[in-house]
């Protein structure tokens, strides 16, 4: 297996940079809704500001006095940023291959592309790289592995502190550059708590974990702890097309946090909304509708409770505004004014959308006629290939296009 995981640097940040045509690696930048007041939180900052040692996750009083932009959050401009970055991967890989994980991070499978392309992973993917900061002036990082676990390791771990911000690791790498890696919540997959519960076993690092035997392990977590073994000795057999079709098969999916303080009720709707624009992105990128949302909120542990309510929308949606617009409704409906520690969004009776992602930004008239449009082709396609029909947004990309169906072909073949 040979799997890239992308990430945008400074995603939020970044693009408000490039908006305002500067650039993030020299500018101060901060993306948070200052209306808010001082106390509000800051969702991204520039890797400039990073440099000064400003954590991405603070409060505006937080920031160095000095000047710094102050951008106010503006999901739908960053859905529409990930959408772009999304279609160059398309460039080079069927959407089966792509993982879209978050708003800012996709895992690609390369390892069927490789011999058609005649060319290394790194090249690919310095290509890649090249291609998101040439069209969108995003500057992407990148970790390539024999596989998931590896790829997302290297991403997290060793690419931000390359020149050209791609690292690769395999499994003797692995055991060079991780194994020794402590606190054990750099590694992904390992949150706070477990490291708590690793440690009362003398777990410290992977290396202590490799040499745990994974009869103790199964025995104190169950699954994860034997997940944790492999992982551990760098080993993962999840593929990216099991990880992206594990969400259709569940009928449901979304995105939680447990946050790291109590957050009042005004501050959670930062959150509320990212974790929206998150679930929007994912709907969009994977053609998918929803007709029912669901909201939790967990209160403070001292005051306990919380609420976990359902809604059924009036038709299927993937829209942003439609999704933020529902999930503020319940809020509204349930919030007290307690604080809240942890949210989670979610979305359910998920549908396929066969009508192409552009219509997210445009008004319903044409949305009707586009989603007429992309079934018509849809069904020539059906009946007549891939290729029979090419959409005009892709003329651009015509060649990409039959490239790719042909070797969808080749993949079937196999
Ligand atoms: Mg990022």
């Amino acid at each position: 297996m040979v799997v890239l995981c992308i990430d945008l640097k400074s995603f939020y940040a970044s693009v408000e940079c490039v908006l305002r045509g500067l650039n993030p690696f020299t500018t101060d930048l901060a993306v948070a809704d200052e209306r808010r007041g001082r106390g509000s939180i800051v969702l991204a900052v520039t890797p400039h500001l990073k440099k000064s040692g400003v954590s991405s996750r603070c409060r505006l009083y937080q920031l160095p006095n000095k000047d710094i932009i102050v951008a106010r959050p503006q999901m739908k401009k960053y859905i529409e940023y990930s959408c772009k970055v999304y279609e160059i991967y398309l460039r080079y890989v069927a959407k089966e291959d792509i993982h879209v994980y978050s708003i800012d991070e996709a895992f690609l499978d390369l390892t069927h592309y490789l011999k058609y392309y005649n060319a290394a992973p790194l090249e690919i993917c310095q290509r890649i790289l090249k291609d998101i900061y040439n069209g969108t002036g995003l500057t992407a990082t990148c970790g390539i592995g024999d596989n998931m676990f590896l790829a997302k390791v290297a991403l997290d771990c060793l690419a931000k502190y390359r020149s050209d911000n791609i690292a690769y690791l395999d499994q003797n790498l692995f055991y060079q550059y991780i194994w020794d890696i402590r606190p054990l919540n750099n590694i992904w997959g390992i949150g706070g708590r477990l490291v708590k519960r690793l440690a009362a076993l003398d777990i410290y690092s992977l290396r202590d974990l490799a040499s745990t035997s994974p009869e103790i392990l199964e025995k104190e977590f169950g699954i994860l702890g034997l997940e944790l073994y492999q992982h551990a000795h760098g080993k993962d057999a999840t593929t990216v097309r099991a990880a992206r079709s594990y969400h259709p098969k569940s009928k449901t999916f979304g995105h939680g946090q447990v946050l790291l303080e109590d957050y009042n009720y005004k501050d959670i709707r930062v959150i509320m909304v990212e974790l929206a624009a998150e679930i929007a992105t994912e709907l969009v990128l994977r053609r998918l509708c929803c007709q029912e949302i669901a909201l939790g909120i967990g209160y403070s542990k001292k005051y306990g409770g919380g609420f976990y309510r359902q809604m059924k929308l009036d038709k299927k949606t993937n829209s942003y505004k439609t999704l933020l617009t529902a999930f503020e409704k319940i809020y509204v409906n349930n919030i007290k004014d307690l604080p809240i520690r942890n949210i989670s969004l979610r979305v359910g009776k998920l549908s396929n959308e066969e009508f192409i992602q552009s219509t997210l930004f445009t008004d319903t008239q044409n949305e009707i006629k586009e989603r007429n449009l992309y079934r018509a082709i849809g069904e020539i396609r059906e009946k007549h290939g891939k290729t029979a029909v090419r959409l005009a947004v892709s003329n651009t990309e015509k060649a990409t296009l039959v490239k790719r169906s042909i070797l969808i072909g080749g993949h079937n073949a196999e």
